[in-house]
C-alpha cells in the first residue's frame, strides 16, 4: 500500500483494486440502493471491562450482504467508499442504527457505550460535530454513550482541523479513541494535544503475544504510557484464554475479541446482553 496525501484525505492505494473489479463497481454505484434495500447492517462486538468482568460496551462494525457478491468484508469496501462520498452515507447509517439500538440496550445496561469507526473524510467535515449533536438530541442520548474510533493516519490528514473537531466532539461528552494503535505513521505528539479517552492496541501486537516477546514489550510499554497519560487501554483481537490472561496481567482495561464473542447482529444483542450481563 502506498499512502497518497491530498488536502482532504489520505487515500490508501491498492493496485489490486483496479477500476473494473465488480466489487468496486458495486460499491461506487450501488450504495444508495443497498441502504434502501437493507443490504447494509451493523454487527456489534462486545468489549469486556477487565476490572469487573462485565460488558462495558460494543464496537459497531458495518456489514454488507450483497445480492450478487454475497457477504462483503468492510476491509474491502470501506477503503473504496472512503475515496468518495460513500463513506459519509455508510457512517450515517451506522450512527443512526447504533443510536436507535443504544436507546433500548441502555435500559438493560445503563452506562454502556458503542464505539463507531470514523474515517478521515467523515471526521474532517466541519459539520460533523453538529450532526452528532443533532443525532444525540434526537435519540435523547448522552455524549458519553458514543465513542469515536480514529486511526493515527486520520490525525495526519489535516491535523489542525482534526484537533478542532475532536475538541468539539469532546465538548459534547463524546469519547475519542485511537484505533489500531501502533500501526500508523504518526508521531506521538498528538497524545499531548488531544482529549482522548483510550488507545486501542492493534490486533497484530495482541494475536501472537505468547510467541513473540517483542509484542509483550510493546503492549507493556503502551499500557504504561497510556496510563501515565490518563488514558485507558483496549486490547483487540483476543482469541484465547492465554492471551486474555496475558492482556489482563499487562494491565489492559478492556478486552475485545473472538474469545468473548464475534460481532453479533444488532437484533440479537438484546438477548445476548440478557444472557451475559
Ligand atoms: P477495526 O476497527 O480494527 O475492527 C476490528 C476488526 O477485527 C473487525 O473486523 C472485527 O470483526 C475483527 N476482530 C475482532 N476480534 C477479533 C479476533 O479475535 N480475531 C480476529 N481475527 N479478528 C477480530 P471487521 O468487522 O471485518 O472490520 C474490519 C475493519 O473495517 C475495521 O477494523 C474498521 O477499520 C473497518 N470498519 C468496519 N466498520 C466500519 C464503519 O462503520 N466505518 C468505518 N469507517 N470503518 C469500518
Ligand atoms: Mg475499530
Ligand atoms: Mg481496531
Ligand atoms: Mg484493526
Amino acid at each position: 500500500y502506498a499512502a497518497k496525501h491530498t488536502n482532504r484525505s489520505v487515500v490508501l492505494f491498492d493496485p489490486q483494486l483496479d477500476n473494473s473489479t465488480p466489487m468496486r463497481i458495486a460499491v461506487l454505484s450501488g450504495l444508495d440502493q443497498a441502504i434502501a434495500e437493507h443490504q447494509l447492517s451493523v454487527a456489534y462486538q462486545p468489549l469486556m471491562q477487565t476490572s469487573t468482568g462485565q460488558v462495558a460496551g460494543f464496537e459497531a462494525l458495518v456489514r454488507w450482504s450483497h445480492p450478487e457478491f454475497g457477504e462483503l468484508s468492510p476491509s474491502e469496501f470501506i477503503p473504496l467508499a472512503e475515496v468518495g462520498e460513500g463513506i459519509r452515507k455508510i457512517t450515517d447509517f451506522v450512527l443512526r442504527s447504533t443510536l436507535e439500538y443504544l436507546v433500548v440496550w441502555r435500559r438493560l445496561l445503563p452506562q454502556m457505550h458503542v464505539a463507531v469507526n470514523i474515517s478521515p473524510r467523515v471526521l474532517l467535515d466541519h459539520d460533523f460535530p453538529n450532526r452528532v449533536q443533532a443525532l444525540l438530541e434526537a435519540y435523547n442520548l448522552p455524549g458519553e454513550s458514543v465513542v469515536m474510533e480514529l486511526t493515527e493516519s486520520t490525525l495526519l490528514v489535516d491535523p489542525v482541523r482534526a484537533v478542532e473537531i475532536i475538541h468539539s466532539l469532546s465538548a459534547l461528552g463524546v469519547k475519542v479513541e485511537i484505533d489500531d494503535f501502533g500501526t500508523g505513521y504518526s508521531s506521538l505528539s498528538y497524545l499531548k494535544r488531544l482529549p482522548l479517552s483510550a488507545l486501542k492496541i492493534d490486533r497484530s501486537f495482541v494475536a501472537d503475544i505468547s510467541s513473540d516477546s517483542h509484542n509483550e514489550v510493546i503492549v507493556q510499554s503502551t499500557v504504561q504510557m497510556a496510563h501515565n497519560l490518563g488514558l485507558q487501554v483496549v486490547a483487540e483481537g483476543v482469541e484465547d484464554e492465554a492471551t486474555l490472561l496475558k492482556m489482563m496481567r499487562l494491565g489492559c482495561d478492556m478486552i475485545q475479541g473472538y474469545y468473548f464473542s464475534k460481532p453479533i447482529p444488532g437484533d440479537e444483542v438484546e438477548e445476548w446482553l440478557k444472557r451475559n450481563r
